[in-house]
Order: structure tokens, then sequence, then C-alpha cells
């Protein structure tokens, strides 16, 4: 129809693009439908899925009318980690019929956040108090995580992939890449005929993907991402369609300068440790200056958490335990 407005678009041959607004900084998630070709037997694949908003849920919906499917044509719903924004409508995009498919270690490591709340809930706030965040901090979190659960289904029949293993999606073979780092059991998909990566959070455009430490999360994950980024490097992919923003074309230049971004906020963060111990959310709040709300607070503690716990296992600072509150020094 001349004039609509094109609600997905096609960024490699048979991958679609289908930007869906979601209630986050980044405004918008990217998912991918890849279309079998002509004479294919295979049916169409979703990478990715947003959250259950009544706009994302729309939204997602509509960019599919448009190549004629709903949920159900569907072959496979595949994710490339846990968080809401990329796995929110799994579990009712799988009660129309596509299997929902994640890397093994992430149904382990990451799909558990969704399924034992209770026992998530306490065990970051024990990390939370753990590492000197106070009461006042947290005061929304009970709030903003019912929010955020509601929001997500968990698929019910989870499938697993396995790092290594090439998947044929839409009747073309991908190779899954285990890129630990913004989550542990992050995957991403190479389709090794053209180089095309479907990248998910591992690189994006215009920011640096939170690499954090949560209460259920590996306890060196900066360690993990940066060799991630080795291997996202080592891939020789053409072209990266990443969870956020726009496609990468220079993927190995953008590896670098994240890699360079985490090397330069180390060494400031160095700068700014001083001899007498701090806890994580003191040290949180001088490299984080500014007006942070309270969930970008928590961000940023757990971000400034990796960063350390990174340094500590270098043996570049130190880390000890008083009365169950850890603190860290130059
Ligand atoms: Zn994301």
């Amino acid at each position: 129809m001349a004039g609509a407005i094109q609600l997905s678009h096609q960024v490699a041959t048979g991958i679609f693009a289908i930007p869906v607004p979601i209630p986050y900084p980044f405004k918008y998630v990217n998912c991918y439908l890849l279309m079998p070709g002509p004479g294919s037997s295979d049916g169409p694949v979703l990478v990715d899925c947003a959250l259950d908003t009544a706009e994302a849920r729309a939204g997602l919906e509509a960019a599919l009318r448009e190549h004629g499917l709903g949920f159900g044509d569907l072959e496979r719903l595949i994710v490339t980690h846990h968080h809401p924004d990329h796995y929110g409508l799994a579990g009712l995009i799988e009660a129309q019929g596509p299997t929902v498919w994640m890397l093994d270690v992430e149904l382990e490591r990451g799909h558990v956040f969704w399924t034992e709340p209770e026992r998530m809930n306490q065990m970051g706030q024990a990390l939370f108090h753990q590492h000197g965040v106070t009461d006042e901090y947290l005061a929304d979190l009970g709030q903003e995580m019912t929010k955020t659960r509601s929001r997500v289904h968990p698929a019910q029949n989870p499938q697993t992939f396995r790092d290594g293993e090439t998947l044929r999606l839409a009747g073309i073979p991908y190779r899954v890449v285990w890129t630990p780092g913004h989550a542990d059991g992050h995957a991403m998909l190479l389709r090794e005929a053209d180089g095309v990566l479907l990248a998910g959070d591992q690189i994006l455009e215009r920011i640096s993907p939170n690499i954090g430490i949560w209460a259920y999360s590996y306890p060196n994950p900066l360690k993990h991402y940066f060799e991630s980024l080795e291997k996202t490097t080592a891939l020789g992919a053409s072209l990266a369609l990443p969870g956020h923003y726009r496609p990468i074309l220079d993927v190995a230049g953008r590896a670098a300068e994240l890699k360079a971004h985490h090397h330069e906020r180390l060494g400031y963060l160095l700068d700014l440790l001083k001899p007498t111990p701090q806890t994580c959310w003191q040290v949180s709040l001088e490299l984080f200056p500014g007006n942070l709300n309270l969930a970008q607070r928590r961000f940023a503690w757990s971000e400034t958490l990796a960063h350390l716990e990174y340094l500590v296992a270098e043996g570049r600072i130190k880390r000890l335990e008083q009365d169950g509150i850890v603190h860290y020094s130059r």
C-alpha cells in the first residue's frame, strides 16, 4: 500500500528487522524475522520477541502481518538471552504453536530468573546488602520487579541448543556462538554463508551493553565479556544485526572500541579507588556521578561491581569482607 508505514525492513537476504517499542531508554528492541526462500519446506523463525506491553505486542503482530504471518505461523522463536526486552513474550508466542529455543547455559542461568522469583529476590537482596546498597535505594525494587515480571511470560517447554552447534533456520544453516558477559548464556547466530551475525546485545552501535554482576550471574562477567569480544572479532562477520540501534558494518572495529571503553573505565576506577576501604555502592556513586533514577543507579552499581571484581581477580586491588559487608581498596 503506497504511503503505509513499513513496520519491518530487509537488512540482509531473507532477514527482516522489526523494531519493537519498549519502555526502556533504548526505546526499541530489534526482533528479526528469518523468512524461508521460495521452495523451502522450512517455516519462518523469529529471533527475540520484546516484552509484553500492549504497544510492543501490537507492533510485533503488525510487523508479522505485513508478511502474512501470525505468531502461530512461526516455526521457532530463538532468544539470544533472557532479559525482559528480548524474552518477555516467549510464553505467549509458544502457546500459539512455535517452539522456543535458547542456549543450554541460558536455560539454567537466565530462564530461572523468571521461574524462581522468590529465590532470585532473596539472592538479590542479599547481594545488594553485602555491597552496601541501603534500603532507600531499594525502595521501589519490589514494585519495579512486579511490573517487569508481569511483562515476562517464560516459555513453558523451552528447547536448547549448544555452543558451536549448527541450526537450520528458515532453510539456512546458522552457527551458535556463546558469548557470555552481558548475560551468562548469551548466544549469537552466525550465518556462515555470508557472515551475517545475529548479535543480540553482545555489541551495540551507540552504547556499551551493560556488563554487570547480579545475584545469579557468573562472578567475573567482565573477563567473560573480553573473551567474548575476541571471539566476536575472530568470526570475521560482514554485518552484525544487534538487539538495539542500527546494524554494525565494522564488527571488529566496534568490538575493539568496546574493549577500549572498558579498559578506560578500569583505569579510571583504579585512579578513583582509595587506600581506605569502600563499598561497591560508595565507589559506584563516584564512578557514575550525576542524576540517575533508582533503577539506573542499580545498573551503575552492578557494572561497578563487575569492574571491581575483575580488578580483584587480576590482583590489582584488594577485597575484604567485614561483618558481611564487602569493601574494596587499592
Ligand atoms: Zn537488550
